[in-house]
């Protein structure tokens, strides 16, 4: 491993993106008077003559000095300068009068070193514990690493915001991309590592750090059999799931994600992981440098420490929830759509992480489906299996996009057609009884119920009950139907399976929802996370959705579940291994 210069190591640089949520910082009037963490801490903020840069040492958990670099102009700065640093010093805080008569350059400096301390700012806790390895989140990437962490012979703890395990895992489709021959021979698909690369890296538009993508598609087959070595299931044969682009998805025989976690929560259990529910992580110690623990806020709202010895897993998931965070990343991901996350898929894991200096990537990058339901945005409720055997039709009963296309080009054309609103149409190929399931385990039957799908034994009957014209409906239909017969689609679909002939037929009202945040922190393929530098922080491991840089612009179908077990288990390993 390389080695970094101490001071250099613990450099906090604050990304301008990210002012507002580094700002929401524990509220320090009722937790007590803070102590810091040692180390050397810079921040910045702009003043009279431009940025404002300001170095905080901080030594047996004092702050000792405080060094201003400024360009404001000499005069009008110079008494604030003089005397700022050392209040704060004095102080122990920001918390000081500006100096008259030089009040812009005063307020700079406090902004400045709050920023700088903004992750070493340390209020009491109530307790301590320690362990070998903390992990934060209890989804997929959080359940592999605690697992793998075990494995290497570490004493583990895993921390859970919510009352229960699973995260955004749980309530995913549940597809897993592997390339994986022995089911692919059978049904006679082609594939090999390098389409899976290739389709990957090209389907997030070359954004991704292909190291990563390399990582991952490798691993993937391996993570597979590791599941199925402990016992979790899969169907026999493999699937397209919507936006893999390739007949290489898994689906488990356990409904949604509940097999992974099922599974993965059994392996942890059996190695003595511990893990606390209704535990939020709040902040990662790093102390002169290196990740030493966690402080979380446990499930009676006390604060408690937890020192690490070998290390610290970020596996929070992603920030898809968080509508201020989505929109301050990507202005037209707006308030008013919905998203397929748990409520917890906050970005917690971003904002701590980014407060001792990790380097964030591709957080512009936000994936929506075309596939929520219109009251909710969740994915369930719809009837549907294989992407060959069904259509999407607008309002006007007419085809618009590729069914097979990337999940950010069906989006895009969704959000184009009238009121952002179209049906997923299937026939009795999908579902050949009203008993069949779709991914979600719905019935067919169940989904109509609900209301949100609408049956019918003819595509007129079915057209009046969606209020579409019958006759603009049928002609779709019998386009689309020539095209199959012909394998050549009008709007370039190249997954074709069968004709949309066998009643009853199923229509299902959809649109676009928020689904996946591609970025996060930057990590490399051990899973270390990076600085803004480009060092690695030593300590800290980050895995799942988190994480940035493995599906660069857009994610496909079915790479996240994969994703979150491939890395998962890289950053437990390397978590777990003795120092
Ligand atoms: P991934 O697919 O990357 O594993 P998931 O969404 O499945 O992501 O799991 C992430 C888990 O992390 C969720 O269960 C979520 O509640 C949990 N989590 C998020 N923030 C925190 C936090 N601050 N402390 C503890 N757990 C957290």
């Amino acid at each position: 491993m390389k080695r970094f210069s101490r001071t250099f190591a613990v450099l906090a640089i604050v990304g301008a993106a990210s002012l507002a949520f580094v700002a929401a910082g524990p509220f320090a009037g009722a937790m007590g008077k803070p102590s810091y963490l040692n180390g050397v801490y810079e921040g910045s903020a702009p003043s009279h003559g431009g940025e404002l840069t300001v170095t905080v040492t901080v030594k047996k958990s004092k702050i000792a000095s405080v060094a201003v670099k400024a360009t404001d102009s000499a005069g009008i700065s110079d008494a604030a300068i003089a005397k700022i640093p050392a209040a704060i010093v004095k102080a122990q805080g920001v918390e000081v009068d500006a100096v008259a008569g030089a009040s812009e350059t005063s307020e700079a400096i406090k902004a400045a070193a709050a920023k700088a301390l903004a992750g070493a700012t340390l209020y009491p806790v109530a307790s301590t514990m320690k362990t070998d390895v903390v992990v934060i989140g209890g989804g997929n990437a959080g359940l592999a690493a605690a697992v793998e962490a075990a494995n290497a012979g570490a004493k583990v703890i895993l921390v859970e915001k919510m009352a229960f395990l699973g995260g955004n895992t749980i309530r995913a489709g549940g597809a897993y991309n592997a390339v994986d021959p022995e089911r692919q021979s059978r049904q006679g698909i082609e594939d090999s590592i390098d389409k899976h690369f290739q389709q990957t890296y090209e389907g997030g538009d070359k954004k991704a750090d292909p190291a990563l993508v390399r990582t991952f598609v490798e691993g993937a087959p391996e993570g597979l059999k590791w599941l199925e070595g402990m016992g979790m299931k899969f169907n026999d044969k493999v699937f397209t799931v919507l936006g893999a682009l390739w007949p290489r998805s898994h689906a488990t025989v356990d409904p949604v994600g509940t097999g992974f976690i099922k599974t993965l929560k059994a392996a942890a259990d059996g190695k003595g992981v511990k893990v606390l529910l209704e535990t939020k992580a709040d902040q990662i110690l790093r102390e002169d440098g290196k990740v030493t623990g966690i402080v979380v806020v446990d499930a009676a709202g006390k604060r408690v420490r937890i020192n690490a010895a070998r290390g610290v897993v970020l596996a929070t998931g992603g920030f898809a929830a968080n509508k201020e965070m989505r929109q301050a990343y990507d202005s037209r991901i707006t308030p008013n759509l919905g998203t397929t996350n748990h409520p917890g898929a906050m970005g917690d894991g971003i904002v701590m992480a980014e407060r001792i200096g990790a380097a964030l990537v591709g957080m512009e990058y936000i994936q929506m489906l075309p596939l929520g339901d219109p009251k909710t945005g969740v994915l369930e409720g719809w009837v549907g299996f294989n992407v060959e055997d069904y259509i999407y039709v607008n309002k006007d009963g007419k085809r618009f996009v590729s069914e097979a296309e990337r999940r950010d080009v069906m989006t895009q054309a969704l959000i184009k057609q009238r009121d952002q609103y179209m049906f997923v149409l299937c026939d009795a190929h999908s579902m050949p009884t009203p008993q069949s399931k779709n991914s979600f385990n719905e019935s067919a039957e169940d989904c109509v119920k609900k209301g949100t799908a609408f049956t019918a034994d003819t595509i007129e009957e079915l057209a009046v009950k969606i209020g579409v014209d019958p006759a603009a409906l049928r002609a779709t239909i019998d386009e689309y139907n020539r095209g199959v017969e012909a394998k050549s689609d009008a709007l370039g679909k190249k997954l074709l399976g069968n004709k949309l002939d066998k009643a009853p037929y199923y229509a299902s009202p959809r649109v676009p929802t928020v689904h996946h945040t591609m970025g996060g922190v930057k990590i490399d393929t051990a899973c270390r996370v990076i600085d803004a530098k480009g060092a690695a922080i030593p300590g800290l491991y980050a895995a799942g959705e988190v994480t940035g840089g493995i599906h660069g612009s857009n994610r496909l179908g079915g790479n996240a579940l994969a994703d979150t077990i491939v890395f998962g288990r890289i950053a437990g390993k390397n978590a777990g291994a003795k120092k």
